[in-house]
């Protein structure tokens, strides 16, 4: 039985004590119920975890960040390494498409990144999924297939805990316009597929697989009701901690 994931990226926005305000809201707001139904993560900017993460001792609400780099330590101005963040969080984003899209993340960078991140403790949640002219082109099954064959290829699973996936279709993405269930569901019933072929079968049905795009508290039920969603991966929606957390009641409420 798969536990479900909310998981908020917050991107790159809010002040630290803005993101203390919305991380207390929704820490404050979540029952004992909602909580120990679905897994909730949040993934601020680098610079609230540490706060974040004293703010998150004791809670259910686990932290995430959203970027991290393949190498333990070293000159690389500007980048953050695996065991800073093993420290302060639990999660990682490893190729969101806006990392690929905007900062060249290739294939080969992302298959770096999950391996070292397993590796040092931390849990990636992999992002996959497919562009508008892929998606028109037809191709994108076997497009995210290959994501998810390459992010996979320099590592070991060792549990189905260990990663996580999320189906995040570039076209939904901060559109308003998120996939149907039923398309989420067909792509992300390949992506347990493929895990099966990769990892083996066992850990493939625990392997949690989130949908991302548009998704809030109007649509976030009709995408738990498909048998192998397990959550979403929330953009803008994780900003707004009431839509947020209804999100959270609601696949709760869809798994009870
Ligand atoms: C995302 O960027 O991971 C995302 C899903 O964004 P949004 O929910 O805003 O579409």
């Amino acid at each position: 039985m798969r536990t479900p994931m909310i998981a908020g990226n917050w991107k790159m926005n809010t002040s630290v004590s803005e993101g203390v305000a919305l991380f207390r809201t929704i820490r404050d707001t979540l029952s004992e119920e909602a909580v120990a139904a679905v897994e909730v993560v949040c993934c601020p900017p680098f610079t609230h975890v540490p706060t974040l993460a004293t703010e998150a001792a004791g809670s259910s609400v686990m932290l995430g960040a959203q970027n991290m780099y393949f190498e333990d330590k070293g000159a690389y101005t500007g980048e953050i390494s695996p065991g800073m963040l093993a420290d302060v969080c639990t999660y990682v984003i490893i190729g969101h498409s806006e990392r690929r899209q905007f900062f060249n993340e290739s294939d080969e960078i992302v298959a770096l990144k999950v391996a070292k991140a397993i590796k040092t403790g931390l849990r990636p949640i992999i992002c996959v999924g497919e562009s508008l002219d892929i998606r028109n082109a037809g191709s994108y099954v076997p497009h995210v297939v290959a994501q998810v064959k390459a992010a996979l290829s320099k590592c070991s699973v060792a549990s189905a805990d260990a990663l996580v996936f999320a189906y995040e279709p570039i076209w939904a993405i901060g559109t308003g316009l998120a996939a149907s269930a039923g398309k989420a569901q067909e792509v992300i019933y390949a992506i347990r597929q493929t895990l099966g072929a990769c990892v083996g079968d066992a850990y493939a049905q625990d392997i949690r697989i989130l949908y991302g795009g548009s998704s809030t508290d109007e649509n976030i039920g009709r995408f738990m009701a498909e048998s192998d969603i397990d959550g979403a991966l929330v953009g803008g929606a994780s900003l707004k901690a009431d839509t947020f957390t209804a999100m959270v009641r609601i696949a709760a409420e869809a798994r009870g």
